[in-house]
């Protein structure tokens, strides 16, 4: 992104870089839970619920991808250390314990939906600092989150219905 690129991005485009940063940390804690979700689940309709948490880690993975794109162009830097992940993150990692499908599923319900509020409000935030090119990228990702949420509560509710 040019000088004027960065400028329209409004007056605060660091307090942008940070919360950015923030979601950037989500992703990759959520990257790694799908990751390890999928090597270690059992139970139900296991294989099923394994390919899902396989196809949902590919996407935070492009979605941190996307967001240290966005970052730099914006001037600033993706966290540099995975022990920021933890400090900046705004969802919490949920550590697998249980590898029934159902506990998998019913903690990246969770991871989801804590996506959703903080993509949200990051939305909001954009919209009121003017910044239309990250707020176009945060649609994009938000939209995922909620397909993600949905196709979990899909995979639970077939697991229960069984
Ligand atoms: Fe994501
Ligand atoms: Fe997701
Ligand atoms: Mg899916």
């Amino acid at each position: 992104m040019g000088k004027f690129g960065r400028e329209i991005a409004g007056p605060n485009v660091d307090r942008i870089i940070e919360k950015l940063n923030k979601a950037f940390a989500d992703e990759w804690l959520a990257y790694y839970q799908y990751w390890v979700g999928a090597k270690i689940v059992k139970g139900r309709m296991h294989p099923n619920v394994e390919e899902e948490l396989e196809e949902h880690a590919k996407e935070e993975l492009e979605h941190a991808e996307e967001l240290a794109k966005l970052i730099v162009q914006l001037g600033g830097k993706p966290l540099l250390s995975p022990d920021e992940w933890f400090k900046e993150a705004n969802c919490k990692y949920n550590k697998p314990d249980n590898p029934d499908t159902k506990a998998i599923l019913k903690q990246n319900i969770e991871g989801e939906q804590c996506a959703i509020k903080v993509y949200k409000e990051l939305l909001e935030y954009l919209g009121k600092e003017g910044d239309h090119v990250s707020a176009h990228e945060i649609i994009d990702i938000l939209e995922d989150e909620v397909e993600h949420e949905e196709d979990l509560e899909n995979l639970l509710e077939d697991i229960e219905g069984e």
